[in-house]
């Protein structure tokens, strides 16, 4: 916002952690600026248009706008966001505005079907052409000289020889002739076929493989999941990702079960049934069986069929109720080794592993280190095991996603270690009942399965003199501080990359970053995938500014929040955060704004709406420390978040609000969401609200009899059942179609399911809802929008006196 902004009442009362206090005069809430009209100014002007990369330092669209991307020699911002695309030239000018310089990357993000895949570039036996000094790929940045002979890299500015077989003539630009038939001169994304030298031995990777782990203890069993999941994987496994073009996937399929022992079962195609072979020794973990154990789905389905009936029998006595788990991770990664391939471990499992095993774990949740010095150990991994079992994965591309169906205190900060360690998903549902969470669960199941992924990856970020890559944050392991490995990397996951300085950078040269990210496909071919992006230098700080991108900037935060967590005081934490806004913001005021009276607050445009986003982080289950919230909840949330793109972080940090009551159900939209405030709420309204994590129908107290009919075939609200809390009746009315539509888009467009729960106003439950609602006080503390606003307006205040 340029202009000034309305009075706000200054100097109010209390420190931070404690500024919940009212404001001195109540403020119209219309007034303070809003993410939703943030959100629908940027769709009015940028939706439904094409965004042309052809401009260095273009700052995109928003993530919420639906636009088309033309690549046109800089990557798709659904591949790379910046927090900035305008870099401070100097490290001191950094230092003075403190605003955080990062880049979001998800190399595999999903494209829209009118936008076209990734050319796979192959340069024959010598591999892709790269710089001889910083051994960046070849890209639109580099500059051919010399008639074509020899090309400077704009990178490292070393002058390197063309090889004979690229040479090619240039034009009376300097440009050369075959531009635009070349993707990696003329595009910012693309991929390059990977030679022998880029593989594990100097030999081509073997297809990955997917093996599927039930825990199949008494509790298990008892809930119906085991026959669940065996009843799913019979349609599932027919679903399997494959490459464009390939007639059936390349994915070999494996299946272990365990308790306190394991289960291998060979389902070789030549079997009539499927044998089992048990492992009781889990010290010392191997696998009983190489052949027949990971298997074509096609060639053995009829093996599988009858193993995956079998299985919820075999165990439907067990009263077994412990488990191991260190030993079903380790038993994937030899299991992989002795199949020299990389892949995926589907976990199921229930409790804490408590039975004498490496990995054994025992309760140390203790909610009175909450809000002390030692909250931090809530965090923390156990060291041991897990740590080495990480480095294994990651060594072999063994990626772990992890079902978890608790129904107490299980260590999840411990036992989700290996996932988030090797691009792995953690998946947890609470007291699972079959009825209630079945379909949930089975939604998560299948996306997670039918992702587009990389395997056994390895990224590497590169940029021009001047700056350099000097953190990560992610679903990643660090073996050095340069390379990124990745067991897998899906379509949903994000690494945050963190720049400083190394000098002064140039207005007129710019800079540069190229993501190079070498993996496995999932049909077995050895691929590198390249992302460039140039971005604009200034020494003005209004230039810079101007050029931020406040979802960027949240995503960078409450990464970089959530792995501080790890190591101090979360208040600490939550202090450091306040004042790096209040600073932030400080700078732009004292040297980017025009004067003006000192109880104005002035915000820069492009971070009018950071303090709401800023509010909200403050106020998730990580950083809130409250006794109220479960230990393992906190450790999944962060966890979460650290694999998270732009877009993921964005509607985490402030839920969608839609109104349904007056929703036009002949029309195609969807209602434009309103803010996130009880304010919003009418007491004869009907709401959805959906963060990407949870959603909810929330039905006003003096909801219209009609609306209730129309959707739950009820007379009234005071005619709902329990049964009724968790799912929409199938009706064939208008209204329950648009809604069912609208909630079925969403559920579908997430990268995660999401429950659907219904409540009613003033009803127990709305406790659950109403923690979403980001602009109003915290239930569990933390402060409103409105007051956190006047905080930090004082604190600028006293930042510039
Ligand atoms: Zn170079």
């Amino acid at each position: 916002m340029s202009g000034p902004q309305p009075g706000m009442p200054g100097g109010f009362p209390g420190a931070p952690g404690a500024f919940a206090g009212p404001p001195q005069k109540k403020l119209d809430p219309d007034s303070i600026p809003s993410i939703t009209q943030v959100i629908e100014d940027d769709k009015a002007r940028l939706g439904g248009q094409v965004f042309s990369t052809n401009i260095r330092g273009q700052v995109p669209p928003l993530v919420t706008t639906d636009f088309t991307v033309h690549d046109q020699g800089n990557s798709s911002p659904r591949f790379i966001r910046c927090t900035t695309y305008s870099l401070p030239c100097t490290a001191e000018l950094a230092k003075q505005c403190q605003v955080p310089l990062a880049s979001i990357i998800k190399p595999f993000a999903k494209l829209p079907n009118n936008e076209t895949p990734l050319y796979v570039v192959n340069h024959g036996e010598t591999g892709p052409i790269r710089c001889n000094r910083c051994k960046a790929y070849m890209c639109p940045y580099m500059q051919f000289i010399d008639g074509g002979r020899r090309y400077q890299c704009s990178f490292c500015n070393c002058i390197n020889e063309v090889p004979v077989f690229y040479f090619q003539h240039l034009d009376h630009m300097g440009r050369r002739v075959d531009f635009y038939e070349r993707p990696e001169l003329s595009l910012g994304s693309y991929e390059f076929d990977a030679t022998l030298d880029y593989c594990k031995n100097n030999k081509p990777p073997n297809p990955p493989a997917y093996i599927f782990m039930i825990d199949v203890s008494y509790s298990n069993i008892k809930s119906g999941l085991v026959k669940l999941i065996c009843d799913e994987l019979k349609t599932l496994l027919e679903k399997l990702p494959r490459e464009d073009g390939a007639e059936a996937s390349a994915i070999k399929v494996g299946f272990v079960t365990y308790n306190k022992v394991l289960h291998f079962y060979n389902v070789k195609s030549a079997l009539a049934q499927p044998q089992m072979m048990v492992v009781s020794d889990t010290a010392e973990m191997f696998v009983p069986l190489l052949d027949g154990f990971l298997v074509n789905y096609q060639d053995s389905r009829a093996v599988i069929y009858n193993l995956l009936d079998q299985i919820p029998d075999m165990f439907a006595d067990t009263s077994e109720s412990e488990t191991v788990f260190a030993p079903v991770i380790q038993a994937g990664v030899e299991a992989f080794k002795a199949a020299e391939c990389s892949g995926k471990l589907f976990i199921f499992h229930s409790s804490m592993p408590t039975a004498e095993a490496p990995g054994k774990l025992k309760n140390r949740d203790d909610k009175k280190l909450v809000s002390t010095d030692k909250e931090k150990t809530l965090f923390q991994p156990q060291k041991g095991v897990y740590e080495q079992l990480s480095k294994d994965c990651v060594a072999q591309g063994c990626c772990v996603d992890l079902f978890l169906f608790p129904s107490q205190y299980l260590d999840l900060a411990t036992m989700a270690d290996v996932p988030s360690h090797t691009g792995g998903s953690i998946h947890k549902y609470n007291n699972f009942q079959v009825e209630t969470d079945g379909e949930h669960f089975l939604r998560d199941l299948r996306k997670d399965l039918q992702k587009s992924l990389g395997f056994d990856a390895v990224m590497r970020v590169r940029t021009s003199t001047g700056f350099r890559a000097t953190d990560f944050f992610g679903a990643v392991y660090m073996n050095n501080t340069t390379d990124v490995e990745m067991a897998a990397v899906d379509c949903d996951k994000a690494v945050t990359v963190e720049f400083k300085h190394d000098d002064t950078l140039s207005e007129e040269t710019g800079a540069l970053i190229q993501c190079a990210l070498l993996y496995t496909t999932i049909g077995g071919q050895r691929r590198l995938r390249i992302h460039n992006l140039s971005l604009n230098c200034t020494s003005q700080l209004s230039e810079l500014y101007k050029c931020c991108e406040t979802d960027s900037l949240i995503n960078f935060f409450a990464k970089s929040a959530y792995r501080a967590i790890l190591n101090q005081p979360v208040k600490n934490v939550s202090d450091i955060l306040v004042n790096q806004t209040a600073h932030m913001l400080a700078c732009y005021r004292k040297n980017c704004a025009s004067p003006s009276a000192a109880s104005q607050l002035i915000l820069p445009d492009s971070m009018k709406v950071f303090p709401v986003y800023m509010n909200s982080l403050m106020k998730t289950a990580p950083l809130v420390g409250s006794t109220e919230l479960s230990t393992d909840d906190r450790a999944h949330q962060r966890l979460s978040v650290m694999g998270m793109g732009v877009e993921d972080t964005q509607l985490q940090l402030y839920p969608r609000l839609i109104p349904l009551h007056d929703v036009d159900v002949s029309s195609e939209a969807v209602p434009a969401p309103v803010r996130c405030s009880e304010e919003r709420l009418t007491d004869s309204g009907l709401f959805l609200l959906e963060n990407g994590q949870s959603i909810f129908l929330w039905l006003g107290q003096a909801s219209p009899p009609d609306l209730i009919q129309s959707l739950f075939n009820a007379p009234s609200l005071a005619h709902l059942q329990q049964g009724h809390m968790f799912t929409l009746p199938e009706l064939d009315n208008p209204l329950s179609k648009k809604v069912r539509s609208i909630i079925g888009e969403l559920l579908e467009k997430r990268p995660n399911s999401m429950k659907l729960q219904i409540v009613r106003q003033r009803d127990k439950p709305e406790m659950l809802f109403r923690q979403f609602l980001v602009e109003d006080k915290g239930l569990l503390g933390g402060t409103s929008y409105m007051d956190f606003l006047c905080y930090v307006h004082r604190e600028i205040r006293q930042l510039l006196t």
